[in-house]
């Protein structure tokens, strides 16, 4: 027999072994002898009172076994010399498309124009130190996308959209810790998707498929409304039956070609702001209700806020606890930041986007001549904003963050995670207003929900512009372009996926409708 139940574990029960099995026994009036195994379906922490707790949802098999396997099975064929599809970018979505063309028995062809996981180091540490951005090998651009030097969270809004789990399973079929199946807000961290993500692309060669890097598509020929081929940047021609678009939202090159091309696309509501860095304990004694170190037991806290100025959201976005802030730029000339954590997510500090929702169509009117791209250029000016207060390098201007709510320059900011190193700039005034003076009062509101988060020890850094792609990418029901049929946009650059588990989701659609439409 088996039965599912919720448990709740304090702190200091949590530490002593077999606790499970005495709270389900007891929970059950069994015997302890009665219970084969207790497996955890779920385990989340309720941190709302002093006594903190962790809540666990499981299942207790009594005088049965637990199944040994996962219900999810990943039956890849050779598909060596089968029907190709072409997949341009090896990002989540492009991954995870080319494994489901696996699976039905189709051979992917992938075509990534930045490098495999080791060498794309290399061109990291470039950017860090030596503030050179290699336009095709970055932390957006490269072997997994934007997804391998991520942060790794995996949570997803978009349950709807598919099987969630089935990527989880899929995830831990390539290394991922299994105990991404059962947390609550599940976490793969940054030093471990490299592994990942070179296990994906093993699966990929093993069967037939191809993975090309260095790789870059540069054009489209349609013929008749229909893709009939692709250049690369090499030279090369190939002749192609379905094309799976998934260049993520920094590739902004590809917009601008299918827009040269008169291929339709659509401007996009998106969100900018800056990304706010705290010492790490400071978040934890708001969050764990503690004056010290947080409890041995407890991860790095998390907070998720959000607060609505003048009719747009502001919010708090990718919030990496115990992590790191990186020059996320794809472009010299540009300063983009980002976030990401270590699985252990012990660093000293704590950095969260927050960010300001832009409505496309009545915010930036001064773009309007820009047309469906207009979102897009205001990204890259406020970028170029950036690299210019910050003394035009990969070095970013940053305020500490009551100096940007109070409208004065800092004499000295506090201490940062940033590589690249931060210049003092007024932010406050150098960013539009829309955004700059929503998210003022959007920090001044933060500190009354969250006391203790308004504080001189954090540093407001910009910018944080590349939230989700200001275009998007229309696709009729069958997913192919309206315009192009064969064309599949894909992803977080079609506009269709917000994170790494909705990515490699869209990716899986798009493999499916494509091979459906052949
Ligand atoms: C620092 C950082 C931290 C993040 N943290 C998280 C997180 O914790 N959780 C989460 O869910 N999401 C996170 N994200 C966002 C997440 O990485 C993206 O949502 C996701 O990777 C989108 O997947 P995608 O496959 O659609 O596109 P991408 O991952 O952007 O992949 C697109 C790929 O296409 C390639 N490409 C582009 N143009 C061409 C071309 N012309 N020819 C050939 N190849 C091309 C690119 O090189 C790239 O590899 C983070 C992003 C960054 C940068």
């Amino acid at each position: 027999m088996i039965k599912e139940l919720q448990l709740r574990v304090s702190i200091r029960e949590e530490k002593k072994e077999g606790i499970l099995d005495i709270k389900a026994a007891s929970f059950l009036g069994i015997d302890k002898k009665e219970i084969n195994a207790v497996k955890i379906l779920r385990k989340s922490i309720d941190a709302r009172k002093k006594l903190i707790m962790f809540n666990y949802k499981v299942a207790v098999y009594i005088q049965e076994l637990p199944p040994e396997t996962s219900d999810y099975k990943f039956d890849y064929k050779d598909v060596s010399s089968a029907k190709e599809i072409h997949i341009i970018g090896f990002g989540p979505a492009g991954m995870y498309a080319a494994l489901r063309c696996i699976e039905l028995g189709y051979k992917p062809i992938v075509l990534e124009r930045g490098k495999d996981v080791q060498n794309r180091r290399r061109d990291l540490k470039a950017i860090n130190q030596d503030h050179f951005v290699n336009e095709d090998s970055n932390y957006c651009f490269g072997e997994g996308g934007a997804g391998t030097y991520s942060d790794g969270k995996l949570y997803t809004r978009s349950l709807k959209r598919g099987d969630v789990r089935r990527i989880f399973e899929n995830l831990v079929y390539h290394g991922a810790t299994d105990q991404i199946l059962v947390d609550a807000h599940p976490h793969i961290g940054t030093n471990k998707l490299p592994k990942v993500v070179t296990n994906i692309r093993e699966t990929i060669l093993k069967y037939g498929g191809e993975v090309h890097f260095e790789t870059k598509v540069v054009d489209f020929v349609v013929i008749d409304k229909k893709i009939k081929a692709i250049h690369l940047k090499n030279g090369a021609e190939m002749t192609v039956n379905a094309v799976i678009l998934a260049t993520g939202h920094s590739a902004r090159d590809v917009y601008e070609l299918l827009h040269d091309k008169n291929i339709a696309l659509k401007a996009k509501s998106f969100a900018m702001g800056v990304r706010v860095e705290h010492p790490q304990q400071i978040i934890d004694s708001i969050q764990y209700h503690c004056q010290d170190e947080r409890n041995e037991l407890l991860p790095a806290a998390a907070y998720s806020l959000v607060h609505q100025v003048k009719d747009r959201g502001v919010y708090s976005f990718c919030m990496c606890p115990g992590g790191f802030i990186v020059p996320a730029a794809t472009a010299n000339g540009e300063v983009v930041v980002n976030g990401m954590s270590p699985s252990k997510r012990n660093n000293e500090f704590a950095n969260s986007g927050i960010v300001v929702e832009i409505d496309v169509e009545k915010d930036i009117p001064k773009y309007n001549d820009f047309g469906v791209l207009k979102g897009l250029e205001f990204q890259k000016d406020l970028e170029k904003l950036a690299f210019n207060a910050g003394g035009r390098s990969q070095v970013a201007p940053a305020q500490r963050l009551t100096d940007f709510v109070e409208g004065r320059l800092s004499n000295d900011l506090n201490p940062t995670s940033y590589q690249p190193g931060l210049k003092s700039a007024p932010l406050h005034s150098l960013l539009p207003k829309m955004i700059g003076g929503r998210l003022r009062k959007g920090f001044a509101a933060f500190g009354q929900k969250m006391n203790g988060f308004y504080t001189d020890q954090a540093n407001v850094i910009g910018v944080e512009s590349r939230t989700s792609s200001p275009v998007n990418i229309p696709r009729k029901e069958n997913l192919s372009h309206p315009e192009v049929e064969g064309l599949y946009p894909c992803g977080e650059g079609g506009g269709y996926a917000g994170g790494i588990i909705s990515a490699a989701m869209d990716g899986e659609r798009c493999a499916e409708a494509a091979i459906e439409n052949l």
